[in-house]
């Protein structure tokens, strides 16, 4: 993975996405939805007034994500959700017009990739980066395999939230060039065992794969004691850990972060 690529835009196409999987139960999605109040279920995906910001540009012409950035691309939703199918292509297209931008998007649907690939795709855009998110090691073992055979140029994976203990080392190859971890975050969320991470952590350094505590989530377990930890301090406390591995300047968005507008949408 570059490190030239330490600065980052966003670019939410669309919104809205329907759960499947247990990593879904207390999406940031469906939350933000509620503390926002909007009149839309949030499990309706829907095109934003943003949809075409790639290419959008200013008034002296210039693009609005200037050049050198990476987009982080769709994350108040799955870019490879179904209902998404139709506008997709658009995307594609948007992306290789912006070569000199790089697309990084994350998701729980590595299944339907290859039913969603555009025709020139090939060994995959030097310009897209998918990270694969997992969140249990039923989920690791269903996606992983898929998303290692993938034709994809720059693959990480997400393990977020982290729910459970996982096995990840059968998948820690030379192609993945980042293994991401965090706890959840809400008032609902699961705990995250701090051993879980030291644990993912050492499988990365036995294979020399990057590692990133990203973010702590809302209740760390760490020495048998269970710490509730405020959601303006996850990152930093993440960060305070030290315990990254290989990783440089580069820095992945996180998506919960992220405080969409209701004016992002179209009607
Ligand atoms: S945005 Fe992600 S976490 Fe939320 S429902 Fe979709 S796939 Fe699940």
């Amino acid at each position: 993975m570059s490190e030239n690529w330490v600065t980052f835009s966003s670019w939410n196409p669309w919104h809205g996405c329907t759960k499947i999987s247990p990593g879904c139960r207390y999406c940031y999605v469906y939350r933000q939805d509620e503390m926002y109040g909007s009149e839309v279920g949030s499990d309706i995906c829907r095109k934003t007034a943003n949809f075409d910001l790639p290419i959008k540009r200013r008034r002296d012409k210039s693009y609005k994500i200037p050049s050198g950035q990476l987009v982080s691309t769709c994350f108040t939703s799955d870019f490879l959700l179904e209902d998404a199918d139709d506008w997709r292509p658009e995307c594609w297209e948007m992306m290789r017009q912006r070569s000199d931008c790089l697309f990084y998007f994350f998701t729980k649907r590595i299944n339907r990739l290859a039913h969603c690939l555009p025709d020139d795709w090939g060994e995959g855009y030097h310009n897209v980066m998918v990270g694969c998110t997992v969140e249990n090691q039923a989920m690791a073992d269903y996606r992983l395999p898929i998303f290692l055979d993938a034709p994809i140029r720059h693959k990480t994976i997400i393990v977020a939230p982290l729910i459970g203990s996982i096995d990840l080392s059968p998948y820690l190859v030379d192609s993945i060039e980042e293994v991401s971890v965090g706890g959840e975050s809400g008032i609902y969320a699961r705990p995250c065992h701090y051993d879980w991470v030291l644990d993912i952590r050492r499988q990365c350094v036995e294979h020399n794969i990057p590692f990133r505590f990203h973010q702590t989530g809302a209740k760390l377990v760490k020495d048998g004691r269970l710490y509730r930890i405020r959601r303006q301090y996850q990152l930093s406390q993440a960060h305070k850990a030290n315990i990254d591995y290989l990783v440089g300047n580069y820095y992945a968005p996180e998506t919960s972060e992220y405080r969409w507008e209701p004016s992002d949408y179209h009607d």
